[in-house]
């Protein structure tokens, strides 16, 4: 048995595409079939079916209708697959014998377009990786390379190795190719939220990634990019156009630059810190609510959110960039009027990148112009808002707008405001802009006219009352008589269908009309679609403007953003210092005071300098808010490094070159480490990146394992940071140790705080305020009764905290204490237990309502009452 040519034609197909689902255009259908139908049936819950494909077995095969596609193709990339589009290249009505087919994009996570796939306010990135290898692996700087194909950002870099990770994970990327899996991982480590894989590893070579990106960009040498020096960045890149070629299938065109990350000007944030300061993802709920980002987000453009949470991920560490872009959002501030206009005219800018990415594509539509043209529209009123502002950054920003005359007047013209979202039906472009479409439609008119007339004279000639000229998809125009006047027909008519009511008939007459008529309308829709298309390759020619000014209004937006935000909280602009000194009066944590009504934060103040007081050993009761503090003292020092102003009264800030926090305590479970593992690689891996520049935030160390490994592990860690040698970061430590507040005095640098709480009987008032010296207590046998723990278990937590106080720890009789007067101690637990359930019993007379319980009712509940008390 011979197997059919349309599956010889598929098997050929997917030889070329062996690591991915093909997708097999078969009329309104994608079908899959074999291994990848199986896949797909299990992934989608598809039905299993089965096709003769000439072998003696079917072939299995499931499909998907190809209106509705796009849902299951995200559905297997969310779950790692690649899935190669094969369509039909020529139309089955016509095609002679078997029809043409190709893979016409291969979409995967890194490089996917659609809308409907991508989150409006963040990238989507494919990350190339390029390892040195030469056969071993070198030790040395990373090429990196990622793009988002749906914006046409392209970056490159040279990280060095040992921060390689964090950069991957800065920069999140949902997809990653590379020249060998194994390197990777051994230099990164696992990245579990990517899909990886390895490529031709020819691509990663230099002569080969330089022809590719020469012929990409049209160049003869890649110096203007700084690349022929930097080897390890030229590969990666290289390697990625390599793969978007391979797998997009077009030229690109919207990715006109290729930009050099330097490393240096950027903080490099590690993950725990992002996670700990809730930069752009909250530790609860995953979301951006409660976050850094959604505080400061009030951009109105997509573009411009984008730009926010590039910038919150990544703050500068050059004093004169910072303050470049706090003299922006300055000048909005003292202008609030100017900003808040300038918010009102970018509500009207669309996404201008991803527009531009759709004519790469060639699926910019009609609309898509509408909106491109709306976003134009915009441009010169933005301009006029900033022309008389005396802050250089908004003036850049101004010179970098161009008004767009050319392309609003010409969109404007063609383009009719109700324009449908498919390109070939036609009505797409307006009247008056070409005179022979023009004409085409006046056919159309005239014809409709032709139509009229023909019908008035048909009934006047057969005298048939009802008479109508229809139309129809299948059988164009036709006469339709009703069966009662079938007599009145006359010979000339020639019959074309029988209904059961009525005949539908045919004349030479109409016939040449319709002929005109459909005519026109053909003619004038393949008119439009050229015309559009002409339009496209118009804009097309003009990407680079486009996006020179998307890129400033997208700044524009994230200053009006942030100065919006200063100006509603009450910031203020950040002095930043070359002194080293820290100094922030009345500091307020950006989001907790969000999230707390009536202006009932209360504001503290915080000095850390390079030489007395390069660290604050925090300790106050539980809940009496360190963690609250220490976070804020990182998010202002962020938030100024960003370029945004800071919730405080007055804040100097010299600049950091890191931001490490250790908080609280979790376990990595997945990649097999305990809680007090997790802790101390944390630890060790600030104490090996940490420099007197940076800002450390320790929220208790050693909490996990015994009271003495614990206290000797944080003293040795606090002893070494504080060492001008070894490290001297300015520090924030909260701990529980309040044996810690002894090195005050001993050891340089280091000053005590404490956050005041007011006894009030039982009851503990959180003052909230930090104050020098430490505190004693940690009230937190009563943060576990406010926090609901059971009765018996907290009247049982004083009592052995009795027992504690009075222990000698030296003589290693604590348990024994605990236990030793166990008889004693038991029975007055017993005797606790015992009132507890009495108090239980009353209360619940109390609250019986006896007038409404039956007969029936009052004796079980005296029974229960019984049983219980039969307990006490
Ligand atoms: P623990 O030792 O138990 O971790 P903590 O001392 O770190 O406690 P936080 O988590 O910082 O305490 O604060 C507890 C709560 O107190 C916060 O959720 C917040 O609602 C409130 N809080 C903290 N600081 C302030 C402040 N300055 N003004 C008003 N409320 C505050």
């Amino acid at each position: 048995m011979a197997i059919s040519p349309m599956m010889q034609q598929y098997l050929r197909i997917h030889e070329e595409y062996p690591d991915c689902l093909l997708l097999f255009r078969l009329g309104d259908f994608y079908e899959l079939f074999f291994e990848d139908a199986k896949t797909a049936s299990r992934e989608l819950e598809l039905t299993l079916t089965g096709k003769d494909c000439g072998l003696e077995e079917r072939a299995p095969m499931c499909g998907v209708p190809f209106h509705s596609v796009n849902t299951y193709i995200e559905k297997l990339i969310a779950r790692g697959y690649k899935v190669a589009i094969c369509e039909q290249l020529e139309d089955p009505a016509l095609a002679k014998g078997l029809v043409k087919r190709d893979v016409v994009r291969v979409m995967t996570a890194g490089t996917v377009t659609d809308p409907s796939m991508l989150e409006e306010k963040s990238n989507n990135f494919l990350m190339s990786v390029a390892l040195e290898t030469d056969g071993k692996r070198k030790e040395g700087a990373a090429g990196i390379a990622w793009a988002d194909v749906s914006t046409g950002e392209f970056y490159v870099a040279e990280p060095p190795e040992a921060i390689l990770r964090a950069e991957i994970l800065r920069i999140g990327p949902t997809e990653i190719i590379c020249s060998g899996t194994a390197a990777l991982q051994e230099c990164v480590g696992q990245l579990t939220e990517m899909t990886i894989s390895e490529q031709n590893s020819n691509w990663f070579q230099a002569h080969n990634a330089r022809e590719t990106l020469k012929n990409h960009f049209g160049l003869s040498s890649l110096a203007g990019f700084g690349l022929e020096e930097r080897k390890a960045a030229l590969c990666a890149a290289g390697a990625l156009m390599k793969y978007l070629g391979e797998t997009q299938k077009n030229s690109l065109e919207h990715m006109t630059a290729l930009r050099f990350a330097r490393s240096g000007n950027k903080m490099l944030l590690d993950p725990n810190t992002r996670r700990n300061l809730e930069l752009t993802e909250s530790l609860r709920g995953k979301g951006r609510k409660g976050t850094l980002l959604s505080l400061l987000d009030k951009t109105h453009t997509a573009m411009g959110g984008r730009l926010l949470k590039s910038w919150v991920e990544a703050p500068l560490t050059e004093r004169d960039e910072i303050n470049r872009r706090l003299n922006a959002v300055e000048a909005l501030v003292r202008n609030r009027m100017t900003g808040m206009s300038l918010a009102e005219e970018l509500e009207g800018v669309y996404d201008m990148e991803r527009l531009l990415s759709k004519i790469s594509y060639r699926s910019l539509n009609a609309r898509d112009c509408l909106a491109l043209c709306a976003s134009f529209r915009k441009i010169p009123g933005i301009r006029s808002l900033l022309s008389e502002t005396e802050c250089a950054e908004l003036r850049k920003i101004r010179d970098q707008l161009d008004p767009m005359e050319d392309l609003t007047a010409l969109l404007e013209h063609a383009i009719h405001p109700d324009a449908p979202m498919l390109i070939t039906e036609g009505g797409i472009i307006r009247d008056g802009y070409s005179e022979v479409l023009d004409d085409y439609r006046e056919a159309q008119k005239n014809g409709k006219q032709w139509i009229l007339e023909l019908e008035a004279n048909e009934r006047d000639a057969t005298g048939i009352r009802n008479l109508r000229v229809q139309y129809n998809k299948v059988f164009g125009y036709y006469i339709e008589v009703t069966k009662s006047f079938l007599q009145q027909v006359p010979s000339r008519y020639i019959r074309k269908q029988t209904l059961t009511n009525a005949e539908r008939y045919m004349t030479p007459e109409l016939k040449e009309i319709e002929q005109k008529i459909i005519g026109a309308q053909e003619q004038s829709v393949r008119l439009e679609l050229q015309i559009f298309s002409e339009i496209r390759d118009q804009i097309a020619g003009q990407i680079p403007r486009i996006q020179q000014t998307a890129e400033a209004l997208k700044k524009l937006d994230v200053y009006q953003s942030l100065s919006r935000v200063a100006s509603e909280n009450a910031y203020v602009r950040p002095e930043m210092v070359t002194d080293g000194t820290l100094t922030i009066t009345e500091g307020r944590h950006p989001v907790v005071e969000q999230s707390l009504r009536d202006n009932s934060f209360v504001p503290n103040d915080t000095l850390l300098d390079e030489d007395e007081n390069r660290m604050m050993i925090i300790t106050g009761p539980n809940m009496a808010g360190k963690s609250t503090y220490m976070r804020q003292v990182a998010l202002i020092c962020l938030m100024a490094q960003i370029g945004s102003f800071v919730p405080a009264r007055e804040a100097k800030l010299p600049v950091c070159d890191r931001i490490f926090t250790r908080v609280g305590a979790s376990d990595d479970l997945a990649s097999g480490q305990s809680t007090f593992m997790v802790e101390m690689s944390e630890t060790a891996y600030i104490l090996r990146n940490a420099t007197k520049d940076s800002l450390i935030i320790l929220d208790e160390i050693g909490r996990g394992t015994s009271t003495f490994d614990g206290l000797s592990i944080a003293w040795a860690v606090v002893e070494y940071i504080c060492d001008k040698e070894k490290i001297g970061a300015k520090t924030l430590f909260a701990t529980h140790y309040h044996e810690l507040s002894e090195l005050e005095g001993h050891l340089d640098g280091i000053k005590n705080y404490c956050i005041s709480v007011k006894e009030h009987g039982e009851d503990v008032i959180f003052m909230r305020k930090i104050m020098r010296g430490g505190a004693d207590k940690s009230f937190g046998v009563h943060v576990a009764r406010l926090a609901g723990i059971p009765h018996p278990v907290i009247v049982r937590a004083h009592e052995i905290q009795a027992r504690l106080e009075v222990s000698d720890i030296n003589q290693n009789t604590i348990g024994q204490n605990i236990l030793g007067e166990n008889n004693e101690s038991r029975k007055n637990e017993q005797q606790d237990l015992f009132e507890y359930k009495k108090m239980e019993i009353i209360q619940e007379l109390q609250e019986l309502d006896v007038m409404a319980l039956t007969p029936i009712d009052a004796m079980n509940r005296l029974f229960l009452l019984r049983e219980k008390a039969k307990l006490v």
